[in-house]
């Protein structure tokens, strides 16, 4: 084995999260969010999917991401949110840079007219987030000058909620009311969208629906935000390798962390920190063998989990482990692996999707 673990992409439920957030936004269009290798899930696979349910516009980070995209039959729009290379690899990837400062569209200006082409591009405003975007006291302003430059074809503008999961109300009202300004104030070109829902607003606040939903999470099957069930996309699995008696008063794994209670037989599970699974997830996460589940015990090691399986009745070694996703009636989400190990269930399904062999089903 190369490393002892899988991870599955079921891409059917990839296409009924996406049909569930188009039915959500009445039709609207939506700029799938695949960064980062799609949240883990893999960017080309998932694009494909996507762009055969009729998904037109992408997003990604950076102009690499976007290439790879390209290079492997992608043609449709692909949104780079925050790269700030000016390379001529814009014009003849025919991809889409968001403007998040006049100095770079001025580059960008200069980058199209001298490759003879035009640019399309989009122009992020920063009404909160405190990261990117124009900001300035000129913002209009600066949004006149992007609009008036040679070679700039604007085709959207957008924002970002800063409360990623919009516990606080009153700011994303403020941040909302700040972009539809821009909206009613500025003349825009006809086609130029206006968008600014990420997922906790796709599920909860319809009044930022706009022109386009911009979903990352919930296109991935986890609703952080609300009580509304969408379809996990990604599971991961291996199995057990060993399986040992350990005499009560035994302790396990590095550091000594967990000591048996009771003789016990404790199983070894071939996935580590290595391969995504979070080391702070020692001791607090749990398995599914057999349909049931089973505490980790221990440390995690680099390549390496034990897990708890004394009232697991005739387990083998051998026996598949679900260490996210379903197993008979148990399910594992990323979310209760990101809430017992502090974190978010963005960073579990980065890390886990990151290095493991993937198979799509
Ligand atoms: C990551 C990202 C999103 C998607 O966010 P989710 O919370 O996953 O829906 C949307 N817009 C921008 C600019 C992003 O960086």
């Amino acid at each position: 084995m190369i490393r002892g673990a899988r991870v599955e992409i079921n891409l059917k439920n990839l296409s009924l999260n996406l049909r569930k957030i188009k039915k959500k936004g009445g039709n609207r269009p939506v700029i799938a969010v695949v960064k980062a290798d799609a949240y883990g899930h893999g960017a080309t696979e998932v694009s494909k999917r996507l762009s055969k349910e009729g998904v037109h516009l992408f997003g990604v980070a950076f102009i690499g991401e976007a290439i790879n995209l390209r290079e492997s039959g992608i043609k449709e729009e692909i949104l780079i949110f925050f790269d700030q290379d000016v390379t001529p690899e814009i014009p003849r990837y025919k991809l889409t840079p968001v403007v998040n400062s006049l100095r770079y569209a001025r580059e960008l200006s200069r980058l199209a007219k001298a490759s003879g082409t035009r640019i399309s591009c989009h122009i992020n405003v920063d009404t909160g987030m405190g990261r990117m975007g124009l900001n300035s006291r000129g913002l209009f302003k600066d949004i006149e000058r992007i609009l008036s430059l040679e070679g700039l074809e604007v085709r959207g503008i957008m924002s970002h909620f800063s409360d990623a999961d919009l516990k606080d109300p009153d700011f994303a009202s403020e941040q909302l009311r700040a972009f539809k300004e821009i909206k009613d104030t500025l003349k825009l070109p006809d086609k130029c969208i206006f968008h600014m829902a990420n997922s906790a607003a796709t599920v909860k606040l319809p009044e930022a629906y706009l022109d386009a939903l911009r979903p990352g999470l919930i296109l991935y099957g986890i609703n952080a935000f609300t009580n509304e069930r969408f379809y996990p996309v990604m599971s991961v699995k291996s199995r057990v390798i060993s399986l040992r008696r350990l005499k009560k008063g035994t302790s396990v794994s590095y550091g000594r962390t967990f000591i048996t209670t009771r003789d016990s037989l404790v199983g070894v599970v071939p996935i580590g920190y290595a391969d995504g699974l979070l080391r702070a997830a020692s001791n607090k996460v749990e398995f599914l063998v057999r349909g049931k589940r089973v505490p980790v015990v221990g440390r995690i090691c680099m390549d390496l989990t034990m897990v708890d399986l004394t009232d697991v009745k005739g387990v083998k070694e051998g026996d598949e482990v679900v260490i996210l996703g379903r197993q008979g009636q148990q399910e594992i989400g990323a979310q209760e692996i990101a809430e017992r190990t502090n974190t978010i269930p963005y960073e579990v399904l980065t890390s886990l999707g990151r290095l493991n062999k993937r198979v799509f089903v």
